[in-house]
């Protein structure tokens, strides 16, 4: 830990009060490992027969190549969450394919089948929408979380020029983790509390709601009950909770939901396995 203190140190000193206080808190999440926070969300979806979404840095992936094929055997998924965690405006656009391809690449050689993108911090450019077609996603879950497409109920596709490009988008929910456990500072029941809330109102839409959970907090003792929570609730109300390439690829819309009143999609991205990497990212 003492480099990892020194660095915490020097984010402080660099990036102020806030960053320090979160790279507190990761450092307490990180002490479960990995291993263990996937098993708490498997066997809570498995208890379900519901299935979970994993966007993950490809990079990380490469670490722990057999925790990925436990959550592609369990029948949840993997998808393209950047090769390395950088903002994709950021980046110019030859740099943001070459990330695209390595990425790609990378989970070939795992052998992980890759149907879906989001970009690292949802952050896109106006390039980055034709790179994802280019590069054969069957859908993206990231430009879903632009203020204009959060609140819609059904699956889209983003329209460039006058041309309607041949990728699914799904709607991102702005309830996330983050938002709930570190800026709102919500107990376990409070988030079940907004996240049923918000299930409610997927079903009386009758449409598709997704939520980012991103398992290195909900994947840990104190939170994997929510997840156990929000799903017993929504199939009581009728809700289907496939994969997402599942929910796209069975072509399901709002007209009928593989017999189910509404469709839930869980997914949480992967950034980092370990702590030192967190840290990585911020210094
Ligand atoms: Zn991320």
């Amino acid at each position: 830990m003492s480099t990892g203190v020194a660095w915490a140190r020097h984010l402080r000193r660099r990036r102020g009060k806030k960053i320090f206080q979160q790279a507190l808190t990761m450092y307490r999440f990180h002490r479960t490992p990995f291993e263990e926070i996937i098993e708490n969300i498997l066997s809570v979806m498995e208890s379900h027969e519901a299935y979970f979404t994993f966007p993950t840095v490809a990079s990380t992936a490469t670490q722990k190549p057999d925790l990925l094929k436990k959550i592609i055997h369990q029948g949840s998924e993997i998808a393209v969450h950047g090769y390395q965690h950088v903002k994709y405006p950021l980046i110019s656009i030859k740099d943001q394919e070459s990330d695209m391809i390595r990425a790609l690449r990378t989970y070939e050689k795992l052998g992980i089948p890759i149907k879906g993108f989001r970009a690292p911090y949802n952050s896109y450019d106006s390039n980055t929408a034709e790179l994802i077609e280019r590069h054969g996603f069957r859908w993206d879950a990231g430009i879903g979380y632009l203020k204009e497409n959060r609140e819609k109920t059904d699956f889209f596709k983003v329209i460039q020029g006058n041309r309607e490009l041949s990728f699914v988008c799904i709607p991102l929910n702005e309830l996330s983790d983050d938002l709930l456990i570190d800026e709102l500072h919500c107990s376990p029941k409070e988030m079940v509390k907004r996240l049923c809330h918000a299930l409610d109102y997927a079903k009386k839409s009758r449409g598709v709601i997704m939520f980012d959970l991103h398992p290195i907090r909900i994947g840990q003792a104190e939170y994997v009950g929510v997840l156990d929570r929000i799903l017993s609730y929504g199939e009581r109300i009728g809700g289907w909770f496939p994969t997402v390439s599942q929910a796209v690829e069975i072509g399901a819309s709002k007209s009928d939901w593989n017999g189910h009143e509404f469709c839930c999609l869980l997914t949480g991205d992967v950034d980092n396995f370990y702590f030192r990497d967190y840290l990585r990212r911020l210094g």
